[in-house]
């Protein structure tokens, strides 16, 4: 897999759930050559957390410090959470066994209370640096149990790979964003149609 080592700013938001944006720290999934990974250091998967919202911003400083504190603990977490989101792709797009989501949530849930806040109930975590992979494991689970399926999508590029929540009322959604790949696929389908009303006409 080649691996880009440049750092993502902003982490993309197209997924319409947090898992499915994780997902999409897999940058053209479905590409050897090009294959590359947004979540690259301990810090990214703060970082994404952070702007996933799964964190919160005070949440996100105490973990930077832990991860100061414990750098092999932190880059533990990195290489887990990417094996939590591979499982969560591998469940919903190849129809693996959920085995490996499952054991998650009752880690996270392990060392949880339930708690009210507001108007509803929710999980307390404790602060450590498993919590970005815990809160990524509960809303899997919230994703694996509550979405419908049927909305599930994956971009149409044969390279791509990134997924998404089609919420569109035909539920026809083809690609993830469609100034992207729609577009580059668009022109590479004309120009196909275009050569081959050329051949058509010259035989
Ligand atoms: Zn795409």
């Amino acid at each position: 897999m080649a691996e880009e080592t440049r750092r993502r700013a902003e982490f993309s938001r197209i997924g319409g759930h947090p898992v499915l944006d994780l997902i999409n720290t897999v940058q053209w999934r479905l590409s050897e050559s090009r294959r590359g990974d947004d979540l690259h250091e301990d810090d990214d998967v703060i970082r994404w957390a952070q702007q996933s919202e799964l964190i919160t911003d005070g949440e996100a400083g105490g973990l930077r410090k832990l991860a100061a504190h414990s750098p092999a603990a932190a880059s533990e977490e990195l290489a887990r959470v990417r094996g939590l989101r591979e499982a969560v792709y591998d469940v919903l797009f190849t129809n693996a066994d959920p085995r490996v989501v499952l054991e998650e949530y009752r880690d996270a849930i392990a060392d949880a209370d339930l708690a009210r806040h507001e108007d509803e109930w929710g999980w307390d975590l404790p602060v450590d640096l498993a919590l970005p992979r815990r809160r990524i494991a509960l809303s899997a689970l919230d994703l694996l149990t509550r979405a419908s399926l049927a909305e599930l999508g994956q971009c149409q590029d044969a390279e791509c790979g990134w997924v998404f929540l089609d919420t569109s009322a035909r539920k026809d959604r083809r690609w993830c964003v469609s100034s992207d790949c729609g577009n580059r696929n668009r022109v590479r389908e004309y120009y196909a149609r275009e050569r081959r009303l050329r051949s058509a006409k010259q035989s």
